[in-house]
């Protein structure tokens, strides 16, 4: 779709304040560049201004903006809190970004259903916090939760630490309201617990990252809060054999709520920006939390088993294990102000976590990189960062190559030990070079044909999330 852009003569803009409040429709110049773009890798992308940030308060609101993208031929990007790691929010030229954060009412949370209805602009730990007044929770947490919208997360499919098990966001998501690119208001499906009727468009839609319709409401499931949980610090002399303790304890018999891995490099970078004394413990960290009645006995289980592997373990009650998952929340921001880094977010089946670990280590051994590595391990997903410490010598294009090259062969390897490019942060724009790697000529065309049912013209976030 073509855009033209911005001008005082825009016949989109007068239109758009014909019939929209004023206070809705920003072209001050400092918003336009604001929300350009998300906080995904912005050197791969020419960033590209939108003609207007739209913030609506109503379906109604977005209904509009939409038809009148539509008739003047413009696209729409639909934007949460641009938290994004993959440019699927990022403008392109001459677009209205419709910002949908000011829609953001929890409209109902039922304790006898166990679900909640919410608008999407919604922050996911406050949807929590209204849910744990009811003894519920809303499980998805990513490590960003205090600051990404449910719609982005729901755009997303995110995944976050309580996946591994309760499931990522797919799995919470019983029912949404969606407005299509013709202007019209859907609502997916009933919203209980089981319903068949018909192609499961919730789902589709679920991580369709904008590019189907916008996500104007959502009702979501909610589970139990368990008063009893237990959080374990396992400190290891290296890295492959904190990542094989996500199998033994698989092995017995137990399924934690979280299991996150962080290795030295990450540990010294969080003691750096944090004060902590991590990296003094051990060559790496798993994490794993265990909830419900069984949570004391399942914790046991834990500590024997990474005991067995040479592990020190916190002890039950270990106030410092629970100050652990908060600082693990900050473990993907914290990076050091003079180097250059480039990450990911592959994921492969857990039997492949740790030969996947070794591999990346050797990767940045071949490129003459640093690595760092985080992961979601109880769900196989890793973010591995490559990163050089900028010394002014080697221009900065050569230091891009480097990096890029080590990225590419991080996401050759997940493919090859049977997993997937993008484990939760999504395709966007950054990682469709990567797409047809993964997805075979027929399920390309297949994934076009839907966005073309949905969207004939491509109104909607236009080259992101298909190829
Ligand atoms: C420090 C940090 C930690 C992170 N940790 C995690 C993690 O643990 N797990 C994880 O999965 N991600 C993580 N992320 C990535 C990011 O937070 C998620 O992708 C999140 O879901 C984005 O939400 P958002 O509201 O910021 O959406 P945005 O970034 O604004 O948008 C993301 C995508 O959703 C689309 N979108 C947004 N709202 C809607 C809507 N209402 N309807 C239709 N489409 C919409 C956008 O077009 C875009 O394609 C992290 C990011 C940061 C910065």
């Amino acid at each position: 779709m073509a855009n033209s852009s911005d001008t005082p003569t825009d016949p989109l803009l007068d239109a758009l304040r014909a019939e929209l409040p004023d206070q809705i429709v920003s072209t001050d110049p400092e918003d336009l560049h604001s929300r350009a773009a998300d906080l995904g890798p912005a050197d791969h992308l020419t960033p590209q201004l939108p003609a207007a940030v739209v913030r609506p308060q109503t379906v109604a609101e977005v209904r509009t903006a939409v038809r009148l993208a539509r008739t003047h031929g413009r696209s729409v990007v639909t934007r949460g809190a641009g938290t994004g790691l993959a440019g699927g929010a990022n403008a392109v030229h001459g677009c209205l970004v419709l910002e949908m954060t000011g829609m953001d009412r929890i409209i109902r949370v039922s304790a006898e259903d166990s679900t909640a209805t919410v608008e999407p602009g919604v922050i996911v730990a406050d949807l929590d916090a209204a849910a744990a007044e009811h003894g519920l929770m809303y499980a998805p947490d990513p490590a960003s939760w205090t600051i990404s919208t449910i719609g982005g997360n729901i755009a997303t499919n995110a995944g976050g630490l309580r996946c591994a098990k309760y499931g990522v966001t797919r799995d919470s998501v019983l029912s949404l309201d969606v407005v299509l690119a013709d202007g019209s208001l859907i609502s997916t499906r009933s919203a209980t617990f089981k319903n068949v009727a018909g192609y499961d468009l919730t789902s589709l839609i679920v991580g369709s990252e904008g590019t189907l319709g916008i996500v104007v409401g959502a009702t979501v499931r909610l589970r139990h809060r368990s008063l009893a949980v237990e959080t374990i610090g396992a400190f290891f002399p290296d890295l492959s054999t904190a990542a094989s303790g996500v199998v033994e304890m698989s092995r017995a018999g137990v399924q934690p709520a979280i299991t996150e891995l962080l290795d030295s490099a990450t540990m010294r970078a969080l003691d750096e920006a944090r004060g902590s004394d991590l990296a003094r413990r051990g060559e790496a960290l798993l994490l794993v939390q265990t909830d419900g009645h069984g949570a004391s006995v399942e914790a046991e289980l834990v500590r024997e088993a990474l005991r067995g592997l040479g592990a020190e373990v916190t002890e039950s009650g270990s106030e410092e294990a629970d100050r652990l998952v908060e600082l693990r929340r900050h473990a993907r921001g914290d990076g050091l102000p003079d180097e250059i880094r480039v990450g990911e977010d592959i994921a492969v089946p857990r039997s492949q976590l740790v030969a996947c670990i070794e591999q990346m280590h050797d990767i940045a051994v071949a490129h003459g990189v640093e690595l760092k590595v985080v992961a979601h391990a109880g769900d196989g997903n890793l973010h591995p960062t490559f990163s050089v410490r900028t010394s002014g010598d080697e221009p900065f294009e050569q230091v891009s190559a480097r990096l890029d090259a080590a990225l590419d062969d991080s996401v050759r390897t997940a493919l090859r030990l049977g997993g997937t490019i993008t484990g939760e942060h999504g395709v966007g724009g950054y990682k469709l070079r990567w797409l047809d790697w993964e997805q075979s000529p027929e399920v390309i065309e297949l994934q076009r044909r839907i966005k073309d049912a949905f969207d004939p013209t491509h109104l909607l976030n236009p080259a992101r999330g298909v190829l």
